[in-house]
């Protein structure tokens, strides 16, 4: 039987972490130890359907209490991006929200709250929550607002690539997180699932400076690798009634999935919202920094799905719920992979660009550029970049309120996804 490493977590509680011991022991003849990925299908935002979907989802994982504790201080982290209707699937839907919490508070928890760190810092938590529809919820199911107004810095001497983090007081006062993220797509990681949620956990304008110190993929899933070893929330629920695909994280195009996910596992949750949509796991950089760091796993193999009544592998999960069309970046990873491209990794980053006929001239993609020296400026009232400064962290196009920045791969790229994917 495998080893299981117990650590302690900023939340004071002994957890559990998923080790390579696992599939090791396993290989060797011993008892096999998966990650479970609890799937159960929803088609709208009824409350009913999404209470008994939550419900349900929580109920295969073996309930609440296998996860939190009646005295413990519950922080539920929903992802609040920016001040997004529900209608635009940018954020967890208030439906889902609600339903987690009316579900602990009939099961009795009396300490919940609620918070996230939102893409734009000025507009905070609770104007960011009431355009997204989550406040009213919260209000009406008396959960208060935890305190994201301030930071406190973490020293993680464990770190892989981040030897601290500046996270938010109500995250760092809570005993316990629930993870409540949304199924979409993201341009530097190309998902944000549960792994990256946890992002929201990190400070207001240290967010723009994570991006500034971790200005690739590559850094930046590592970065997110170690917040989850971190903040390792307890639980992850995953809105994926209707997703985002495309532009995401907030400029792309809803579309059914018709599903909600949940597990203890950020990594193989993600690695099966991979799946549903065709996207190989390890292309995402939160999943093999996730796994490298031993937060869980993106092994298909490690994985099982359960849902009504049966158990099932990750390629029937596809087969059953998957999207192939979901629009999201499938091309190569050129890094590590061709190591003679590597020298031309600057003319292979795909590029952020401007939609002139959708831009209104707001300036927060210019606001939202980390670099000290902008790589983005106005030039006759309208946008426009300098590539050479730019470090491809998207957050510009993150921000962008009006859908007026997309990014594109450029002719290298493309010419070198189609002669030399692998
Ligand atoms: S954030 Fe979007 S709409 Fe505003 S200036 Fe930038 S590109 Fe234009
Ligand atoms: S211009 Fe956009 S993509 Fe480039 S560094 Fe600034 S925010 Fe990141």
């Amino acid at each position: 039987m495998g080893k299981r490493r117990v650590q302690f977590c900023i939340c004071r509680f002994p957890v559990l972490k998923w080790t390579e011991n696992f599939a090791r022991q396993e290989r060797g003849g011993g008892i096999l130890l998966k990650s479970k990925v609890a799937v159960v299908e929803c088609r709208e935002y009824r409350q009913e359907l999404v209470d008994e979907a939550v419900r349900k989802v929580v109920g295969l994982l073996g309930g609440w209490e296998r996860f939190v504790g009646k005295e413990e201080r519950i922080l539920l982290k929903p992802n609040l991006l920016a001040k997004c209707p529900p209608e635009k699937a940018c954020t967890t839907h208030p439906q889902v929200f609600a339903a987690a919490g009316r579900a602990l508070r009939k099961e009795g928890y009396p300490h919940l709250f609620f918070g996230d760190s939102p893409g734009n810092h000025l507009i905070g938590v609770e104007q960011t929550a009431q355009g997204c529809g989550i406040l009213p919820e919260a209000r009406s199911l008396e959960i208060p607002t935890a305190d994201f107004s301030e930071g406190e810095k973490v020293d993680f001497p464990e770190g892989h690539a981040a030897d601290h983090f500046i996270l938010c007081k109500g995250a760092r006062e809570a005993d316990a997180i629930i993870n409540l993220c949304k199924m979409k797509t993201h341009q530097l990681e190309r998902i944000t699932g549960a792994m990256k949620n946890t992002f929201g956990c990190v400070y207001g304008f240290n967010k723009g400076a994570s991006y500034a110190r971790f200005p690739n993929a590559d850094l930046f899933g590592q970065m997110i690798g170690d917040l989850n070893l971190l903040v390792k929330p307890r639980l992850h629920i995953m809105d994926g009634i209707v997703a985002m695909e495309g532009n995401g994280p907030q400029s792309g195009e809803p579309v059914k999935m018709g599903l909600i996910l949940a597990s203890a596992d950020p990594v193989a949750l993600d690695s099966v919202f991979c799946a549903l949509v065709s996207l190989d796991p390890k292309l995402v950089p939160t999943n093999v920094y996730g796994q490298e760091y031993g937060v869980g796993t993106c092994e298909a193999a490690q994985i099982e799905v359960v849902t009504d009544g049966e158990t099932l592998t990750v390629e029937e999960a596809a087969v059953r719920w998957g999207n192939p069309d979901f629009k999201v970046e499938r091309s190569a990873d050129f890094k590590g992979r061709i190591n003679m491209l590597r020298f031309f990794q600057p003319l292979l980053d795909r590029k952020p660009y401007i939609k002139k006929d959708r831009c209104v001239g707001c300036g927060i993609c210019i606001q939202a550029c980390p670099l000290e020296e902008k790589a983005i400026f106005f030039r006759g009232g309208k946008p426009a970049y300098h590539y050479r400064k730019c470090i491809k962290c998207y957050c510009c196009q993150e921000m962008c309120p009006k859908q007026a920045i997309d990014v594109k791969q450029t002719r290298l790229a493309k010419l070198a996804d189609r002669n030399w994917r692998l």
